[in-house]
């Protein structure tokens, strides 16, 4: 009922040439979006060459962040609008880089969310746990309140499109990739705390995502589990072969 999505995030890498090489490799080879759907987000600077390189339009190419305003006196950031003049459909929101380094706040995602729905776009609401390792009752608090905040004033017709990702800290670039237990359980605790805002119908229809060391030896038995409809994979998503495998995970 819920479309898979297998999305790869980027981050600060490839060349116009990577990326248009990587296109040109993995845009048609993609499955069917009405089976498993696909998504690379780059840097602002590719996005248009990676366009250009996307004939069908099975993969969809997406943006890894972006300003809360839709334009004016913002030297250097990225405007929601033109991401959306150029057909861009996600945008991710709170990358854990994002907040450790760029100090990004609830507060600011929240505004950034709001900038992605106005333009017609749906983020990619990332959501890090830097304390899995603590007591459970803490990383409740923690996920909740990342969750919350972060969609304040977001309506339950907006909330049905959402996708959340669960991407434990410890585990994002690390080599280390939660259990799919442990992924299974960051994911169940996302749509419980979607559920307790919006309904149950609302948490059954949004996706939920895992991010964070997926490679193309786990991603199958991180995939078989119930909550997980997704993942956002960095690493494994630059090379275009290992992307492809990771697509192809069934
Ligand atoms: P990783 O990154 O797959 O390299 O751990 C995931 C992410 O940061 O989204």
């Amino acid at each position: 009922m819920r479309i898979p999505l297998i999305a790869g995030n980027w981050k600060m890498n490839k060349t116009i040439t990577d990326a248009r090489a990587f296109m040109q490799t993995v845009s048609e080879r993609v499955p069917d979006p009405a089976e498993v759907e696909t998504a690379i987000a780059a840097p602002a600077i590719l996005l248009a060459s990676m366009l250009a390189e996307n004939p069908g339009q099975r993969l969809r190419v997406a943006a890894e962040n972006c300003y809360y305003e839709d334009s004016g006196a913002y030297t250097g950031e990225t405007s929601p609008q033109a991401l959306a003049d150029m057909g861009i459909p996600y945008v991710i929101c709170g990358h854990s880089e994002r907040r450790s380094y760029f100090n990004e706040t609830n507060d600011v995602i929240n505004r950034k969310v709001h900038a992605v729905y106005r333009n017609q776009m749906t983020p990619i609401l990332c959501c890090d746990e830097t304390m899995g390792r603590l007591e459970a009752g803490e990383k409740i608090h923690w996920v909740v309140s990342q969750v919350t905040g972060a969609l304040k004033g977001i309506t339950e017709v907006q909330a049905r499109q959402l996708v959340i990702a669960y991407e434990p800290s410890w585990a994002i670039g690390s080599g280390q990739s939660a259990s799919a237990a442990q992924a299974e359980e960051g994911c169940y605790l996302i749509r419980q705390t979607i559920a307790d805002l919006y309904g149950d119908p609302v948490a059954n229809e949004m996706r939920v995502l895992y991010g964070g060391s997926v490679n193309p030896d786990n991603i199958a038995e991180i995939m078989a589990k119930p909550n997980i409809d997704g993942v956002l994979a960095g690493g494994a998503s630059l090379d275009a072969e290992t992307y492809l495998k990771l697509v192809n995970y069934q």
